[in-house]
């Protein structure tokens, strides 16, 4: 096994980017970070360019954890850019946490990247082929020698032409001395927006880190289109044409803040109607409605509005777990959901409950939790989920788990129920979860195994019938 498998590439990551210099935009970005903490808990850094050099400092842990008001001052500039990341156990190392930053012929550029490219390993290869060397194992690396080896174009027509190489999902921020480039692939996998403060502007990958700043939305960077945010203020280039929009269905259903718009449709919106389209394909008669906090909560309010029965707070969550200091073993993700989740018998002894959640995964969460519910005293436990059984693997930037490991490839429905331990166990179907995104064009290979972006070829859908 090379390192690259051993390193699984797999990285949910949030990024913020702000062009701003009467600001002060080390501390603008901390507090963007701050507000995107959710996309990821391993690392953070933030990168500063004073119009000669970029500066950086990075570190594991969140946002709070990595960052000092002494190293916030510390990092003087024009303009900044930040990036957290979640990644698998294997590849927790600061080494791997962004944003890269290095010195090109051109001068310094650094970078940060949300998505998975899913022909990393070509090009890395490829580019070790002409003498390149990596210091890292993420594919953020590739991009960046990709770009710099295009050193004779400006930067925007460098990485235009690094893209037309690119597979797979990327939302990009990329900086030079002197303007910040904002990138989302043409397929617009990986969310990334615009917001205005002032007459500045700025890039982040949810709407809700630019609230939290004061900014203004502007609107969705579009699939393919490459943006640069500079002292003129906010400029755009169709870098490649539009694919046909396959924006990731997983940021409506679990991973995006509830608060956050994503092309046009908030997040919020779209879970309280995948509660309101559980209701009409599964309506039951029961006494009360729980929610799995917090991304199952907005869809099980619009079960409970739509069936017209009370929605409680039946399951609490444990605010202050903090980053995932827990090993991913079977064992020790069965101590995790304990630690995160508690059943309150007052809201549920003696009742019929309906409990929401947004997915089942490994199925560990559900089958705890259905325990947990029973022994409060509930005389019935219904499981409802807000997506459908996820089948396949995620190749574009979200840790689905191996295709092993989930459960809905190994077992059917009423398998799975049984496994669970639920009275009832229904899914959301596709038909009802495309309703409740409202027409929105998605990703939902996950789902179905249409994987829209090219996959390596030992993973095609004939071989992987779910
Ligand atoms: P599992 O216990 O493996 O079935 O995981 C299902 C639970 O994990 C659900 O409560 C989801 O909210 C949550 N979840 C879904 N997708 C992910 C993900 N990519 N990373 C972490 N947690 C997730
Ligand atoms: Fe999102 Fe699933 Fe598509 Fe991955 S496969 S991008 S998780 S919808």
């Amino acid at each position: 096994m090379n390192m690259l498998q051993d390193d699984k590439p797999k990285e949910e990551c949030g990024l913020f980017g702000i062009y701003a210099p009467e600001q002060e935009v080390a501390r603008l970005t901390y507090y963007g970070l701050y507000a995107l903490q959710h996309r990821g808990q391993e690392s953070a850094g933030i990168a500063v360019s004073d119009g000669r050099k970029i500066q950086h400092y990075k570190g594991m842990g969140l946002v709070t954890e990595v960052f000092s008001d002494d190293t916030i001052v510390g990092l003087q500039g024009k303009m900044a850019m930040g990036h957290v990341r979640y990644s698998t156990t294997g590849s927790s190392l600061l080494t791997n946490a962004q944003p890269l930053v290095v010195y090109f012929q051109k001068g310094m550029m650094s970078l940060a990247h949300n998505g998975n490219l899913t022909n990393a390993g070509e090009l890395r290869e490829e580019l070790g082929g002409h003498g390149t060397v990596f210091q890292t194992t993420i594919d953020s690396e590739v991009i960046l020698n990709m770009i710099a080896r295009y050193r004779r174009y400006n930067l925007e027509d460098a990485v235009i032409k690094t893209m037309i190489d690119l597979k797979g999902s990327y939302a990009l921020l990329i900086m030079a001395e002197d303007k910040i480039i904002g990138v989302r692939d043409p397929y617009g996998v990986r969310p990334l927006c615009i917001g205005r403060i002032g007459e500045r502007f700025c890039l982040a990958s949810e709407s809700c880190a630019l609230d939290t700043i004061g900014a203004e939305f502007v609107r969705d960077v579009e699939p393919g289109e490459v943006v640069t945010i500079d002292e003129q203020g906010l400029h755009s280039r169709q870098g490649l044409p539009r694919a046909k929009m396959a924006f990731c269905s997983f940021e409506y259903i679990y991973f995006a803040r509830p608060d956050s718009t994503m092309d046009n449709l908030n997040v919020w919106e779209a879970r309280h109607q995948m509660g309101v389209a559980l209701a009409k394909e599964c309506p039951i008669d029961a006494d009360v409605i729980l929610a799995v906090p917090d991304s199952g909560t907005p869809s099980a309010i619009g079960y409970a509005h739509a069936m017209g029965i009370p929605f409680e707070e039946g399951l609490l969550k444990n605010r202050y777990v903090g980053r995932t200091f827990i090993q991913p073993t079977q064992e020790m993700r069965e101590v995790a959901v304990r630690i995160k989740l508690n059943a309150n018998s007052r809201v549920i002894k003696g009742r019929r409950v309906v409990m929401i959640d947004d997915s089942i995964v490994r199925g560990t969460t559900s089958s705890k939790l259905v325990e947990m519910v029973r022994n409060c005293g509930a005389k019935e436990v219904h499981l409802l989920i807000s997506s459908p059984p996820v089948c396949y693997s995620c190749y574009y930037g979200i840790d689905t788990a191996e295709r092993e490991k989930l459960v809905a490839n190994k077992m059917n429905t009423e398998e799975i129920r049984k496994f669970v331990g639920a009275d009832t166990l229904h899914y959301l179907s596709e038909e009802g979860l495309k309703r409740a995104l409202d027409g929105n064009q998605v990703c939902l290979a996950c789902f179905n195994g249409d994987y829209p972006i090219e996959i390596p070829q030992k993973f095609n859908k004939q071989d992987l019938e779910c």
